[in-house]
């Protein structure tokens, strides 16, 4: 009899499944520490916690869970379209940007077929890329972290398809500008759809406008997520904004229901608590100040950040990582992208951030 692998799609079985943060229940019993006391700053969530009004909306929706949601999520998709000046068309919503990740990749990518991304970038670009048996060709970043446009541009073939810019970029958060984006959308040839990962736009001070190439009728995806300024990531919504072709395919792609009632629910109620959003972002903006000054009073190099977290080099990441977590605060280590030197530290409410940088200078031997 043969074994079940000897079965299975040769490329599913060799992928290396996406790592996630740790999560805190897991952490609680391994250290023996009460799950109320443990800080998670691993996964980039809002620690400020989601809208109130968020909250509210999805409990009122929850009675009504045992009927199938609005299979088209028309609500939520009509509000977006308004808020960013688009047609409904022209959008789709995915359980969390990553179904809309792999959606694309469904749609676009094939045997013979390539992608092409950053070395530091989302490891979940790979992942899709070798589901779908297609090629994944990753471009090293520049000596200051950021994309190297050029070279992404230089690695484009007659197979490309899809080209991911994370802006700003995932796991290390630096950003492309205006005016470079510009000069590759000019020279990007028509048969690859670019791609802007955008889950952490709502951190940067200077944001791009990079809607205006979809509506300029570039072949461009525009993904955002609920995830991470929002505040709901345990929802599972993210959207694309794109040519009205590109979202059909996704539409197609999809399964039946994939954005449940109380997540759409509570994203549109989301979109309305513009206060609550700018408080988060306010608190990161402050966060990743104390963080810097920290870093730089301790003389540790760190990537100047744009987003909710901070890559910081503290010579041996797993150790930091390690004694860190004994401490009850939970970091990323970077491991699978090979930067040994480096953990990623989600920014979160003030006493947060106070616990990690007393537990990190504990594990590091500073004052
Ligand atoms: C967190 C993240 C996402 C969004 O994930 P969701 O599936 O929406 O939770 C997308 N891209 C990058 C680079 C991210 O870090």
């Amino acid at each position: 009899m043969s074994s079940i692998t000897s079965l299975a799609n040769l490329n599913v079985y060799e992928l290396v499944a996406y790592r996630p943060g740790k999560p805190i229940e897991e952490t609680a019993r391994e250290i023996g520490m009460p799950a109320e006391q443990i800080v998670k700053l691993a996964s980039n969530e809002n620690s400020m916690g989601p809208s109130p009004r968020a909250v509210e909306a999805m409990a009122k929706a929850a009675a009504g869970v045992h009927i199938y949601p609005d299979g088209s999520s028309f609500a939520l998709r009509t509000r977006l379209a308004e808020m960013v000046d688009v047609s409904f068309d022209q959008t789709a919503v995915g359980s969390g940007s990553s179904e809309l990740i792999e959606l694309l990749a469904h749609a676009f990518l094939a045997p013979g077929k390539t992608s092409i991304a950053a070395d530091y970038s989302f490891t979940l670009y790979s992942i899709v890329t070798k589901l779908m048996n297609a090629n994944y060709v990753s471009v090293p970043n520049k000596a200051d972290w950021s994309h190297d446009l050029q070279g992404m541009l230089n690695a484009i073939t007659p197979e490309t398809r899809l080209v991911f810019i994370t802006n700003p970029t995932n796991p290390v958060g630096t950003m492309v500008f205006q005016e470079e984006l510009d000069a590759f959308m000019s020279a990007v040839p028509e048969h690859v759809i670019v791609v802007f990962d955008e889950a952490y736009i709502d951190f940067a001070d200077e944001k791009p406008d990079t809607l205006k190439y979809v509506k300029e009728g570039h072949n461009v995806v525009v993904l955002r997520t609920f995830s991470k300024a929002y505040g709901l990531a345990g929802a599972r919504v993210g959207f694309a904004i794109t040519q009205p072709e590109i979202a059909d395919l996704l539409n197609k792609a999809r399964s039946p229901f994939n954005v449940n009632l109380m997540a759409q629910a509570g994203a549109l109620a989301a979109l309305e608590d513009t206060d609550h959003l700018a408080r988060g972002v306010e608190m990161v903006k402050q966060g990743r100040k104390m963080y810097e000054d920290a870093f730089k009073a301790w003389g540790i190099d760190y990537v100047p950040s744009h987003t909710n977290f901070i890559l910081a080099k503290v010579g041996n990441g797993s150790d930091c990582f390690r004694k860190c977590l004994q401490q009850g605060v939970i970091l990323r280590g970077m491991d699978p992208y090979g930067l040994k030197e480096y953990i990623r530290i989600t920014i979160g409410t003030e006493s947060e951030n106070k616990r990690c940088l007393e537990a990190m200078a504990k594990a590091l031997g500073k004052a």
